[in-house]
């Protein structure tokens, strides 16, 4: 495994779910957030569905886990949090959801993105989390950096195309690079706990929760020199 150090000027989360950029990202963001890097959390839909409470509804259930995100990125220290609200379980690849990641990308300029792995065999993947991996990859290559795509984005909206650098995809069957996130992981789990509407909090699934996140950083840091690792498949634009 590679061992990434450097620290991007700019990155990207773009993730499904309210806690699925915790869960991918959350301790590489709050470390990077620390030395300088701006980081945006892209959040594709409005969590409207998940629920195991029978006597949740969907617009309640919307509004609270919009407030669990923003106080989730504020552990973190992630100051922007960019909400496409796309209907929970209702994600497609087509070109509104795909002009809607160029423009926040676009907009936003990052060198690193990082976003599900949609080509994940190894046991059964949310389709939003599918359809996620799938836009973001087009996105970034070539729609975001070629003018032609999206061309009122430029014309109109007064927007630039842009090159992503560097696409990180979490939940890979296999990870090739690693980040050291030793000293961010406890703000991982404190910004997973924010998100009391889901399985975390502080119960004994959240403890587990909590358990099992630090056995797959330590699991990801095996061999390296560092104690919790975030592991990544990495890919690099070409020059
Ligand atoms: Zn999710």
């Amino acid at each position: 495994m590679t061992v990434i150090d450097d620290i991007p000027e700019r990155a990207m989360v773009v993730f499904a779910h309210p806690d699925d950029a915790e869960i991918g990202a959350g301790a590489v963001a709050a470390r990077w957030v620390k030395q300088g890097c701006e980081v945006t959390f892209v959040l594709c839909t409005n969590g409207g569905s998940g629920s195991g409470d029978l006597s949740m509804e969907s617009q309640r259930l919307i509004d609270l886990r919009r407030q669990e995100q923003h106080d989730a990125a504020k552990v973190l220290g992630v100051a922007r949090v960019v909400c496409l609200d796309f209907p929970d379980g209702g994600l497609e690849d087509d070109r509104d959801f795909r002009g809607a990641v160029v423009r926040v990308i676009r907009m936003y300029r990052p060198h690193t993105v990082l976003t599900h792995d949609p080509y994940r065999m190894k046991g059964f993947q949310h389709r939003d989390h599918r359809m996620t991996g799938i836009v973001t990859t087009d996105a970034v290559f070539p729609y975001a950096r070629d003018h032609l795509h999206y061309p009122d984005q430029i014309r109109v909206e007064g927007l630039k195309p842009h090159r992503v650098r560097r696409l990180l995809y979490w939940g890979a069957d296999e990870p090739d690079v690693v980040v050291d996130i030793s000293d961010t992981l406890e703000l991982q789990i404190e910004a997973l706990y924010k998100h009391a509407s889901q399985v975390f909090g502080l119960t004994d699934t959240g403890r587990d929760a909590a358990a099992r996140v630090r056995e797959r950083a330590a699991e990801a840091a095996r061999g390296q020199n560092f104690k919790y690792g975030a592991a990544y498949r990495q890919l690099l634009a070409r020059e």
